[in-house]
């Protein structure tokens, strides 16, 4: 009997180190979004808060290897106690972009940072996650409140010189993209911040969007063939990493899947990566990637 042909996985090659990732947030979050890949929340403990000694030690190791920028995630940062001095440790080293959900930037949190942007020499940018200019169809995902919470995060950020930059996951349909992205653009001038920016990213059915949407399909997987005209090293694994609490990830979407945890320091993880995840497929035919441009 014919045996079922087996799927050749791909494997990104790892060219350098570019950006480090750290997720100093842990998996804690003060929402708990519908869509969250990693299921952040109040009570998700599966990767704890970093520590600011932990944040040095990756610091100096990236350094070496040659790291040229930081971004940091979680969870929410804000609700790590030595956040500040986390960031101002970073900014020590390179420029950093802080992803945040914004409830938590009160006007004495975002005249701390300008301080600290003030007295470092690489420059501080700010990613704030919402899903729609709408309260109500923002606060279906992010909870009650999370709408106006992010405004005035979004407000103590712009009058503190950091406009930032919107962050969106797609919830809308094809043939829709342009009109959704002057809405988006027109709420950010509303609340004053010049120059709007927006990263719009897909949806991965992993984590709570997998159940509260669906997971993958068994033929939403990347094979050799995805690849045949297209630059592999596209890909932000080839260049990036994503430092835990719990070790070095090959990326910030595969946190929750022990096989996508490369090792405990950066310097053993710095080789190929298997594709065999069906996230993969979404970075893929999106080309998408986590960092801000
Ligand atoms: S999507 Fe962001 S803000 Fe929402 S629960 Fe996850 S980490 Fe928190
Ligand atoms: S999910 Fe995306 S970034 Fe992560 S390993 Fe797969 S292709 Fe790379």
């Amino acid at each position: 009997m014919a045996r079922p042909q087996q799927r050749m996985i791909p494997e990104v090659p790892f060219v350098q180190l570019d950006t480090l990732w750290i997720q100093v947030g842990g998996t804690l979050c003060n929402l708990q979004c519908t869509h969250c890949f990693i299921s952040c929340g109040p009570q998700n403990h599966t990767h704890r808060m970093m520590k600011l000694s932990q944040v040095r030690h990756l610091l100096k190791e990236s350094r070496l290897l040659g790291a040229k920028d930081y971004y940091i995630t979680g969870g929410e940062v804000f609700m790590n106690p030595e956040i500040f001095e986390i960031l101002e440790a970073i900014l020590q080293h390179g420029p950093l972009d802080v992803l945040t959900n914004g409830t938590l930037i009160t006007s004495e949190k975002a005249a701390q940072l300008r301080k600290i942007q003030g007295r470092s020499p690489h420059p501080l940018q700010f990613r704030v996650s919402m899903e729609s200019f709408e309260e109500k169809t923002n606060d279906k995902i992010r909870g009650k409140g999370s709408f106006n919470r992010a405004v005035k995060g979004i407000r103590n950020l712009g009058s503190a010189g950091f406009p930032p930059i919107l962050t969106v996951t797609r919830s809308w349909d094809d043939g829709q993209d342009l009109e959704m992205e002057a809405r988006f653009l027109e709420f950010l001038k509303s609340l004053d911040v010049p120059e709007p920016r927006l990263k719009i990213l897909p949806g991965f059915l992993i984590g709570r969007l997998e159940e509260n949407l669906r997971a993958y399909s068994s033929d939403e997987h990347v094979t050799e063939k995805c690849f045949e005209n297209y630059d592999i090293t596209n890909l932000q694994c080839a260049t990036s990493r994503m430092a835990t609490e719990k070790g070095i990830y090959v990326c910030p979407i595969l946190v929750d899947h022990n096989d996508a945890n490369m090792g405990d320091v950066l310097k053993e993880t710095l080789r190929p990566f298997a594709l065999a995840h069906s996230a993969c497929y979404t970075c893929r035919v999106t080309g998408m990637t986590c960092k801000s441009e």
